[in-house]
């Protein structure tokens, strides 16, 4: 294949130039991210640096911007590192980092100044690039759970294989009689084919991953309610949909807890409406930690909260509705000053309601009965197949 390689670095240049302004675009858009701005710089002195080689192509007598050239690459590329390294929170070696721009600095000046070598002066340039992708693609790997994980391994992909090729020049090159950059080669020409296709997709990548996670956190605060920071009412009704959904697939039985303060109001009357939200604040911590992990606390509105217990009969589900509510008295708020007690209404899906709305009016029912026959207790709902008597099953 005859490509003029000027030409292609031209597209290249355009294309980091172009990259370097989507960036800065999304930067602004996005700064709410760590890394961002850090990755932004790296397009942009990316995009800088084709500059210089077109400049030195025009006027070869530049030497000094060869030299510079390089060494902008490699910084370009250890930012794309750090922005990478801030973006999943990890470290970012800047004391390796700064070693390794300084002795690029040395030896990109020891190989044009005093012992010219085209060769060297890559090798250089390669193994340092070779090093920022590799560890940016064991970052990017291993981030298992996170909202972006997709576009992260999409990202660590496509640096896989730029490392790849970017070996393979390393590897050639001393042998290839390569003299010049623009020197027209099929080295010269898959690698400049590879950096246009890699800088492309590995920014792209990155863009995904700002917005994935973005998609991530928007998603998030939309069912998460703001005081407490559990479920609202609308997550904890996709999440009973996702249990009756498991029920009917996987034969899952599953059970919910309703509570609500006892007395609220004269909390609030007593301690004014900060105090009550303190109670609400530190009623959702002492239930948290009375869960399993896999239990799906929620604020099902005011001062009442609902519990999914999934994989639970109701058996199960008593003895922890009877442990929240000993915990709860025994862990007065604002540091002991604010006394309050639960009570609890507990249902088991089927055993006590067929339908999702029917399981939760009897829930309510016997949360009803809970404060009416003197609050601070757990009462079971009442069972609609074994006997439909609710006076022979009621009991606090
Ligand atoms: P009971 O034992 O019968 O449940 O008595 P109660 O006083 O708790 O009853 P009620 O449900 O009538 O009162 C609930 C109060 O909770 C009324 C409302 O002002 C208060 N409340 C609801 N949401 C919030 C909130 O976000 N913060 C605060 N501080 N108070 C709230
Ligand atoms: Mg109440
Ligand atoms: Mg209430």
């Amino acid at each position: 294949m005859n490509v003029d390689i000027a030409t292609m670095s031209l597209v290249v240049s355009v294309s980091s130039i172009l990259h370097a302004i989507i960036l800065v675009f999304l930067f602004f858009l996005v700064d709410r991210y760590r890394g961002v701005f850090i990755y932004t710089i790296g397009t942009i002195l990316s995009a800088l640096t084709f500059f210089f080689y077109l400049i030195r192509w025009f006027y070869p007598e530049f030497l000094i911007l060869r030299f510079l050239g390089n060494v902008i690459i490699v910084m370009a590329r250890i930012f794309y590192f750090i922005g990478i390294a801030r973006f999943v929170q990890k470290d970012e070696y800047y004391v390796f980092w700064s070693l390794v721009i300084f002795l690029s600095i040395l030896s990109q000046a020891y190989f044009t100044y005093i012992d010219s070598s085209f060769v060297f002066r890559n090798l250089e340039l390669l193994t340092a690039i070779i090093i920022t992708q590799i560890l940016s693609i064991l970052y990017l790997t291993s981030n298992k759970k996170e909202s972006f994980t997709t576009s992260a391994y999409f990202t660590a992909f496509i640096l896989l294989l730029d490392t790849v090729s970017l070996s393979f020049r390393a590897i050639v090159l001393p042998f290839s009689g390569i003299k010049h950059l623009f020197h027209p080669n099929m080295v010269n020409t898959i690698t400049f084919f590879s950096v246009l296709i890699a800088d492309q997709l590995r920014n792209s990548g990155f863009i995904m991953m700002v917005i994935q996670r973005l998609q991530g956190d928007l998603k998030a605060q939309a069912n998460i309610d703001f005081l407490t920071k559990t479920f609202n009412r609308r997550a904890i009704q996709e999440q009973l949909s996702n249990e009756e959904l498991k029920y009917y697939k996987m034969g899952k039985t599953f059970s919910v807890v309703l509570l609500d303060i006892d007395r609220f109001k004269s909390i609030n009357d007593n301690y004014g409406h900060d105090g009550g939200d303190i109670v609400l604040k530190h009623l959702s911590e002492v239930l948290k930690q009375n869960l399993r992990k896999r239990d799906i606390l929620g604020r099902w509105g005011g001062e009442e909260f609902i519990v999914i217990l999934p994989d639970t009969p109701i058996d199960r589900a008593l003895i922890v509705a009877e442990r929240l509510r000993k915990s709860v008295e025994s862990n007065p708020a604002a540091n002991g000053l604010i006394q309050h007690t639960i009570s609890l209404g507990v249902a088991t899906f089927m055993q006590h309601g067929k339908t999702m709305e029917k399981l939760i009016k009897n829930v309510d029912t016997a949360l009803y009965q809970a404060k009416k026959t003197g609050r601070n207790k757990v009462i079971k709902a009442i069972e609609i197949e074994v006997n439909p008597n609710p006076d022979r099953n009621h009991r606090a």
